[in-house]
């Protein structure tokens, strides 16, 4: 476990420099390395290198027959990639509520929402917590449905002992700058259990090649090319530590605000939370956003408005969608500082900052 913050850059430039002077810069050696790298952190056999986290979930889709007229099981508070990754496959998301303690789809209402068109449920691993996956994966199986997980807040988190993404059909991952395993721009890859899944994943990413110069499918591209496979390659065997450590800041949090007003997140047994992001409640969140920013401290809300109020996607949406839970959340939720380099000092700031407002 390597914890050094690579602040000199000097691995970059060594390995940036390499691909230069292979002269290989999409789906060569440092794509399959990384997803051999990758696959085998998550535990599974199969990686595919994409261009982006929405792309993984797109690819995925496809991949497990989802398409025009379906419906996909998902949650309201997520970021748009998982809602217009179905809606580019021509489906149609369907809401369900969240847990109000760890803000993950609620397996209790799960099969409510099931109808003859659903063809997969999309869980989201919210903030870093995976969402309950047993029940998921068991109401799953009774209706046959697939399963694609959205990863992408959740590198190196586990559930009962598994990996994020190794528990469904498939497992999509963002490698966007911001994530805890980020690359120097977009890049994406689903990782699965399926043979069948990881070559139809395969053609589809390289426009439907079956092999060289044989395209059995109509298909689009959508590669992850060399230098970030380079830079996430010298990147991966950091990731460990440096959830380490955003577990011990999220800790250090979570105990000075214990007696405060502040809604602290809620780590549920046999969940190993990536803290991806740190996400507390507060009852005014204006008036708390604004005290913090008054102290330099830079706050954000993820997400303000729920997906199924977003205009862009409503017409996909049925308007009879009622989520209290997730709306209640959309009103409350702040993410505080939380990244590996954050020193005690700033630290110290954030705690001094944030404590007894809400
Ligand atoms: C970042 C993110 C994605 C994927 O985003 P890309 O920018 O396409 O890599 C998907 N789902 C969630 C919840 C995300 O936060």
């Amino acid at each position: 476990m390597k914890r050094a913050c690579l602040a000199n850059g000097a691995e970059f430039i060594t390995a940036i420099r390499h691909v230069l002077e292979s002269g290989q810069f999409i789906l060569a050696g440092r794509v399959e390395e990384f997803e051999r790298a990758f696959a085998g952190y998550c535990g599974v056999p199969h990686g595919i290198g994409v261009a982006s986290g929405t792309d993984a979930l797109r690819l995925a889709l496809l991949a497990c027959g989802v398409g025009t007229g379906h419906a996909v099981i998902t949650v309201a508070n997520t970021c748009v990639p998982t809602i217009s990754a179905i809606c580019a496959v021509g489906a149609r998301p369907v809401f369900v509520d969240v847990d109000p303690d760890t803000y993950t789809l609620d397996p209790a209402l799960l099969e409510s929402r099931i109808t003859a068109d659903v063809r997969a449920i999309m869980p989201v691993h919210l903030y870093g917590q995976c969402a309950e996956m047993d029940p998921i994966l068991e109401i799953a199986r009774r209706h046959g449905l697939r399963v694609i997980e959205d990863c992408a807040h959740a590198h190196g988190a586990r559930y009962r002992g598994r990996m994020a993404g190794t528990m469904g059909d498939a497992g999509c991952y963002s490698f966007y700058p911001t994530k805890n395993l980020g690359a120097f721009g977009d890049a994406g890859m689903v990782v699965t259990n399926s043979a069948e899944i990881a070559q139809q994943i395969r053609r589809l990413r390289h426009q439907g090649q079956a092999q060289c110069d044989v395209h059995a499918t109509a298909a689009c591209h959508s590669r992850l090319d060399e230098v970030q496979a380079a830079v996430l390659l010298v990147k991966l065997p950091y990731l460990d530590g440096w959830n380490a450590r955003r577990r011990e800041i999220a800790g250090r949090y979570s105990e000075a605000f214990a007696d405060g007003d502040l809604r602290c997140p809620r780590e549920t047994p046999g969940r190993d939370h990536a803290y991806h992001l740190y996400v507390v409640r507060a009852r005014d969140r204006a008036k708390f956003q604004t005290r913090l920013t008054e102290r330099g401290i830079a706050t954000l809300v993820h997400y303000p408005v729920p997906m199924h109020r977003q205009g862009g996607y409503a017409r996909s949406v049925q308007d009879d969608t009622h989520l209290p839970v997730t709306e209640m959340l959309a009103s409350e939720v702040v993410s505080l500082p939380l990244y590996p380099e954050l020193d005690d000092d700033e630290i110290e700031t954030v705690i001094d900052g944030a404590s007894g407002t809400g």
